[in-house]
């Protein structure tokens, strides 16, 4: 008998002829992107699909679409720009503001702010080390945000489905799509993925995740990193044909006077969101609904952040406070 049952697990192991897992890193979209899967041919096609979306939404490249609409104020859209910025104004109605692509003047402001900071981190002439005032770092002015502010608002982005054209109805707008951009991204590579005829695998890009199958027998498992002690891990997250995303203020920010600013901002008041949180992770049924849930939660705050995700089929929300 027990020949027999030894006889059947050699034939099943034969059986599925395991295939390692291969990863591959790639430096796009502002981060590191990570696929990892058994098919190397088909990480390369899925590396393409982050490739577009990176030359449509990157601000930094004047010639990326994105930069073409912001400098015309209207453009012809290819359809990954107009999806993206359709799901975006999805979140800002659902939001009722609080998650605005339109808050690129202010995004601009307030990152101009914490590369300053870096800056001055990273001098060695800094003096009186890692003391914001006594090295000379200001805030930005108040009627340098009111002039920003006055060109933010979602509602003046103007679309027409027919034609995939949009345009913004005041001049000197911009969008910065930051925070949507990664996770559409990642739900294009995984389409691709699928295509190639892969049923397991996981991108990532920069904490915007999505989980194809299992690994295995089991779910992907993927930690999520505390918000001020980086080398530690929080939680875990155990997850298959499911997207995730954490927003925090932990890894684009400068502390001044003992206050946190952060590169996630108040479209209301064009200062850094200052409330209770941390951090914000969604689990989604798809990384662009993650990633841009996780944004507009951050900005809503606890109660307003998980009143609007719990009307969403297929979302979790795991929210670490201050
Ligand atoms: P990260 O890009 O760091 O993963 P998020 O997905 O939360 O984090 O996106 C933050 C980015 O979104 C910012 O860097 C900025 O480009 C943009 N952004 C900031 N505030 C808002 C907002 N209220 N609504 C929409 N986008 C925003
Ligand atoms: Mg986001």
């Amino acid at each position: 008998m027990k020949k027999i049952k030894f006889l059947i697990l050699i034939l099943g192991l034969a059986g599925c002829s395991f295939q390692p897992y291969h990863k591959e890193a790639r430096l796009m979209l502002g981060t590191i992107v990570e696929i990892t899967c058994q098919d190397r041919a088909a990480i390369t096609s899925a590396f393409e699909e982050i490739k577009k979306i990176e030359t449509i939404a990157n601000n930094f490249n004047p010639d990326s679409e994105i930069s073409r609409l912001n400098a015309a104020g209207k453009i012809q859209a290819s359809q990954d720009l107009y999806n993206m910025v359709r799901e975006s104004l999805k979140y800002y109605r659902l939001s009722e503001g609080a998650f605005d692509i339109t808050v690129a003047p202010l995004v601009n402001i307030w990152k101009e702010k914490i590369r300053e900071f870096e800056n001055k981190k990273s001098s060695p002439y800094q003096g009186e080390a890692g003391r914001g005032k006594s090295r000379g770092l200001t805030l930005p002015s108040e009627s340098q945000i009111k002039r920003a502010l006055s060109l933010v608002g979602s509602d003046k982005i103007s679309l027409d489905d027919s034609t995939s054209s949009m345009s913004f109805t005041q001049s000197g707008m911009s969008i910065d799509l930051g925070a949507i951009a990664k996770g559409y991204a990642v739900d294009k590579a995984v389409r691709r993925l699928k295509e190639s005829g892969v049923r397991s695998a996981l991108v990532n890009a920069g904490g915007n995740v999505y989980c194809l199958g299992k690994k295995g027998s089991r779910k992907w498992r993927i930690g999520v990193r505390h918000p001020r002690k980086p080398a530690e891990i929080v939680f875990y997250l155990d997850l298959e044909n499911q997207g995730a995303a954490t927003s925090g203020d932990y890894e684009q920010f400068f502390i001044l006077d003992k206050k946190r600013y952060s590169h996630i901002i108040d479209p209301k008041t064009g200062w850094p969101v200052d409330n209770n949180i941390s951090s914000v992770t969604i689990i989604a049924p798809d990384a662009a609904t993650s990633d841009g849930l996780s944004t507009t939660v951050f900005v809503l705050g606890k109660e307003k952040g998980l009143e609007l995700a719990g009307k969403m089929d297929g979302v979790e929300v795991k929210i670490i406070e201050k």
